[in-house]
């Protein structure tokens, strides 16, 4: 039986069933013996048996968004214009996971006045706040609820989702965190694709060392109804 509000808040293995076990021949040798499983209630994957030395769900590309900053900037373009379309730049807007922050400082390039970002991993952090960031703590979304001198109009997730160990625990948060009319923009490597079809543990996206959770379309959108949330805009 699905039941339709299970994100897979237990912890219990018996629930899963495997979808990839990770060998330890090229190019899986980082990932030897992980395993990813697929929930028999709701049929979300997770990254099940972890290698302990590598396994780090917070690491961070801060460093290679900085030096590549032309091309990350063409990667935001879609989302700056998702924004800009939908809220005014007195907006309040909390970036989770913000890394260096570049998106945080492309929306203050284009005239954003009250952009908040929280970052778990300190070296990002450091960086976005060298950059001016002004409102960018260390930490989790829990850590600005009580600074935020308002309820935010959009909380972005972008690729972050799938790196929270407790993502139903986070989208209550979030969601408290918002204003009536408020936005969540979320982004995550989506296993519906093509690539993952045809390739299976092959798809680079699949990323276990950081990935916790491995989402479809089916299970974003599970996740959000749940907490009656609606979809207004889809990017597949
Ligand atoms: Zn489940």
């Amino acid at each position: 039986m699905i039941r339709a509000s299970c994100i897979c808040s237990t912890d219990d293995k018996s629930l899963f069933s495997i979808a990839h076990t990770f060998p330890s021949t090229s190019p899986f040798e980082n990932y030897a013996g992980m395993v990813i499983g697929r929930c028999s209630r709701c049929g979300m994957q997770k990254t099940l048996r972890k290698n302990k030395q590598n396994f780090d769900p917070m690491q961070s590309r801060g460093q290679w968004y900085l030096h590549n900053e032309e091309e990350m900037s063409r990667a935001f373009t879609p989302l700056l214009s998702i924004i800009k379309r939908n809220l005014p730049t007195d907006a309040y807007i909390i970036d989770v996971g913000c890394s260096s922050g570049t998106l945080l400082s492309l929306l203050k390039k284009d005239g954003y006045e009250n952009l908040w970002g929280v970052e778990p991993n300190k070296k990002a952090y450091l960086q976005a706040k060298k950059s001016g960031l002004t409102n960018t703590f260390h930490g989790t979304l829990d850590s600005i609820k009580k600074k935020l001198p308002r309820q935010a109009d959009l909380v972005i997730y972008n690729h972050v989702l799938e790196h929270v160990p407790k993502p139903q625990e986070e989208l209550l948060l979030a969601s408290k965190m918002l204003s009536q009319e408020g936005y969540l923009l979320i982004g995550v490597p989506n296993r519906d694709n093509i690539v993952y079809q045809f390739r299976g543990m092959y798809w680079e996206s699949l990323m276990p060392l950081e990935h916790i959770w491995h989402f479809g379309t089916q299970d974003l959108e599970r996740l959000l109804e749940s907490h009656k949330l609606a979809i207004l805009e889809k990017n597949v």
